[in-house]
């Protein structure tokens, strides 16, 4: 029979005690929400037996506001930014979080666990990702006499994933604080369907339409959580049209889509890719458009 080891929960009082633990036993499961790690991470007989629950720590969960951007501690829930009328600086990152689980789940869940996720790209990635968010990363580094040097960093989170794909933080380093600028541009689009068990392919868009010639577009999609494709080619390539595009030019734009994007192995998720493309080009000709959809 396998013994199993306790896990030892801490619960940091500040983030000064929060980067010193992390500091001294950066083999430590940092929890959030834990709704992701109670489904995946904690084995009875896993590994990690130091858990630094941070989910109520005071810092992380600040929302602040200027007129350029919103910030979010990392522990802010998915619930709590909704209330905080954060769709009134971006619906398309309001219309996203709606239709992220059901509302206990939303309760708890947070939006620094979302991003943070290892091996899979969560709903508020490619969102982010399109409204230019900036990230803080904090660890604290001893130095040769002991002392601690606290150390925070801003990056773009264009920057927060390896080549793996998976965030990229440093040993003892948390993701604390996330900035997102308002996006003054007036059309959003946010679809996402179901491929199989709990994986996702989506698209999402933000985009600026003059007289019906397009000033600016933003488009990424997911698959499965496991790829965020962005094209800026092929946003330059839509850039400038004039939308209701005629047939000629519609039938281009969707046929070019593979010069810009490999496809998708399974045929299903290449039917998705196009499908939703398409619903995407259909409703910048009538943007008042942007609601429920199904697939035929
Ligand atoms: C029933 C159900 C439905 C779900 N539906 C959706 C959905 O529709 N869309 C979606 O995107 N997700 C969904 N999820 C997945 C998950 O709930 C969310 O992604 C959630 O936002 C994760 O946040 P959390 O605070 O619970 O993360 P946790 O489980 O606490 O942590 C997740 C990961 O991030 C790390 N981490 C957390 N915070 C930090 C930090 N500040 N710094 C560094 N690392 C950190 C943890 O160590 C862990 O590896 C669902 C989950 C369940 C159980």
């Amino acid at each position: 029979m396998t013994e199993n080891t306790a896990f030892h929960v801490h619960i940091p009082q500040n983030m000064t005690v929060l980067l010193n633990l992390y500091n001294k036993a950066p083999r430590s499961l940092i929890m959030a929400g834990g709704t992701h790690l109670m489904n995946h991470t904690m084995k009875p007989d896993g590994e990690h037996h130091s858990i630094l629950a941070v989910g109520q720590l005071d810092e992380l969960k600040k929302i602040s506001r200027t007129d350029r951007y919103i910030e979010l501690g990392s522990c802010v829930t998915i619930n709590e930014m909704i209330d905080a009328q954060l769709g009134v600086a971006s619906p398309l990152l309001l219309d996203t979080m709606s239709h992220m689980g059901p509302y206990p789940i939303r309760n708890v869940s947070t939006i620094g666990g979302n991003l943070c996720i290892p091996e899979k790209r969560m709903d508020l990635f490619p969102v982010l990702l399109l409204m230019d968010a900036r990230m803080e990363l904090r660890h604290v580094k001893r130095k040769r006499n002991g002392r601690a040097s606290y150390k925070s960093r801003w990056i773009h989170i264009n920057s927060f994933l390896d080549a793996e794909g998976r965030p990229d933080l440093a040993e003892g380093e948390i993701l604390s604080r996330i900035r997102i600028p308002f996006y003054d541009g007036s059309f959003h689009f946010h679809r996402k369907v179901n491929i199989q068990d709990n994986d996702f392919f989506t698209i999402n868009a933000l985009a600026s339409l003059d007289k019906g010639v397009l000033s600016d577009v933003r488009v990424a999609f997911t698959n499965g959580g496991l790829f965020i494709l962005r094209s800026r080619d092929m946003e330059a390539n839509l850039m400038g049209r004039r939308f209701p595009l005629t047939r000629k030019e519609l039938d281009e734009v969707m046929s070019g889509l593979s010069r810009y994007f490999s496809k998708p192995e399974n045929p299903y998720e290449e039917y998705l890719m196009n499908s939703l493309f398409r619903q995407l080009l259909e409703s910048l000709a009538d943007p008042s458009d942007t609601g429920d959809f199904s697939l035929q």
